[in-house]
């Protein structure tokens, strides 16, 4: 079965071996409330089935010391989501090309030959 990430705009898929963990909801009532409400999409419901992929949470949230994988402590609570709201700054710097002008001296030295004349 392909696991998909629930959180709102992330399109994680499960990938064996892959950095990013896919997490089951909480079985406690409340608290995967609570995750529910932190994904705020409209009339979401999570189900047993239902995943949401490591990227929405801290690093603080796991447990890694743990064998077999990476795990969720107790009280991790997803926070980390891509929302729209939460429009992204570009940073438009337009950094001009900086021109060197490069002035090329020419010093031409002129030879004069002296003709002397014998006189008389
Ligand atoms: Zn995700």
């Amino acid at each position: 079965m392909v696991k998909f990430c629930c959180a709102f705009g992330c399109n994680e898929k499960f990938i064996k071996g892959g950095p990013i963990t896919f997490h089951s909801f909480p079985k406690d009532e409340t608290r995967r409330k609570l995750w529910e409400s932190k994904l705020k999409r409209e009339n979401f419901k999570a189900t047993n089935y239902s995943r949401i992929c490591s990227r929405h949470f801290s690093e603080d949230c796991f447990e890694r010391e743990k064998l077999g994988g990476t795990w969720l402590k107790k009280d991790a609570v997803p926070t980390i989501f891509d929302f729209p709201s939460h429009l992204k700054t570009e940073d438009n710097e337009n950094k001009a090309p900086e021109k060197r002008i490069i002035l090329k001296r020419e010093n031409s030295f002129e030879g004069k030959e002296m003709c002397n004349l014998g006189s008389t």
